[in-house]
């Protein structure tokens, strides 16, 4: 079975009607970029940047940084995009150099993007080794958290401001789709990015309002809940209007039962953790656009997770 599995990996993931659903990977080192590639992955949709600054006592500089990224995307064929989201802690992720004052809510408080345009000299340094070590392969910045359009503008403006003093050629820029109110607002937003990661982790957090490491609650915090698919189906909708590419970064991506329904949807890659590349890709080759299409209609009409995960077990029984 392992070598069916490394087999299937091989190969492209082409639905029977002939469209490439790219399949990358998610990591959170260098080494894992190697591994990534060796199992096949298409590329990275997510380098999750946090383990460069975390367990230390000061944030890594520039070049430290700049080694790390490069090293990262030289792992990778000169086609393959590497997809490095830029720090995103705070929430569940504190981190010891980085002030942030006691919250009540640290979930809905300072995390992600929020903290990089606070403490700009943090955001402005990371973007400044991306946009180095982008001119040694095809590294896209994406940013984390976005809820508000002003966020990805000033983003998008140090971004440039550095690149301008770099005097470096631009790289593809994208956002997450993890906040409801990205999701409503993609057609806005869509106009600002290249592409866009959703990441169904905090999207479901956000939008059922359950926390993702609940306890008790947890298990009602499921990413094929309608109103989770709805806000995939509005994102969708928005970039597939303005020919921007829609990815999912978050753990449904994993999920190879969930993948006709994210296809359906308008999703064109599928970033996995690295055990799940084969079976994604077995999964995808299984489907064609207009089945799924028609699944992921029906989904988003369904009343509760538990229809929808019902769905899908019947359409697999046919
Ligand atoms: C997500 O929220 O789905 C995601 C991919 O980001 P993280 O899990 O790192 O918060
Ligand atoms: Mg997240």
């Amino acid at each position: 079975a392992l070598a069916e599995n490394k087999a299937h990996a091989a190969k492209p993931a082409i639905t029977k009607d002939g469209t490439l659903i790219e399949v990358a990977a998610n990591i959170g080192s260098v080494a894992e970029a190697k591994n990534a590639i060796q199992e096949q992955a298409d590329g990275v949709g997510l380098l999750r940047s946090e383990f460069i600054f975390m367990d230390r006592k000061q944030a890594p500089s520039e070049e430290e940084q700049y080694q790390i990224y490069r090293a990262a995307v030289e792992q990778l064929k000169p086609e393959q995009a590497l997809v490095v989201r830029t720090l995103d802690v705070g929430g569940d992720k504190p981190l010891a150099y980085i002030n942030i004052d006691t919250e009540d809510n640290p979930f809905l408080g300072e995390r992600g993007i929020r903290i990089g345009l606070d403490q700009p000299h943090l955001l402005r340094t990371q973007l400044r080794a991306l946009l180095r070590a982008a001119q040694h392969g095809n590294i896209h910045i994406m940013f984390p958290m976005i809820s508000d359009l002003n966020e990805l503008i000033l983003a998008k403006q140090l971004l440039e401001q550095e690149r301008l003093k770099l005097a470096v050629k631009a790289v593809p820029v994208g956002m997450m789709i993890e906040v409801p109110s990205a999701a409503i607002m993609a057609d806005i937003f869509a106009e600002e990015v290249d592409f866009f990661s959703i990441g169904t982790n905090d999207l479901t957090q956000y939008t059922l309002a359950i926390d993702r490491g609940h306890s008790k609650l947890g298990v009602f915090a499921d990413a094929l809940h309608p109103s989770v698919l709805r806000m995939i189906q509005l994102t969708c909708d928005a970039a597939a209007k303005q020919d921007k590419w829609v990815g999912v970064c978050g753990a449904l991506a994993s999920d190879a039962q969930a993948a006709p329904i994210l296809i359906g949807l308008g999703v064109s890659e599928l970033s996995v953790n690295i055990p799940a590349i084969a079976e994604v890709k077995a999964a995808v080759r299984s489907l064609d656009i207009s089945s799924c299409k028609s699944l992921a209609s029906r989904a988003i009409c369904m009343r509760s997770a538990r229809e929808v995960r019902a769905l899908l077990q019947s359409s697999l029984n046919m």
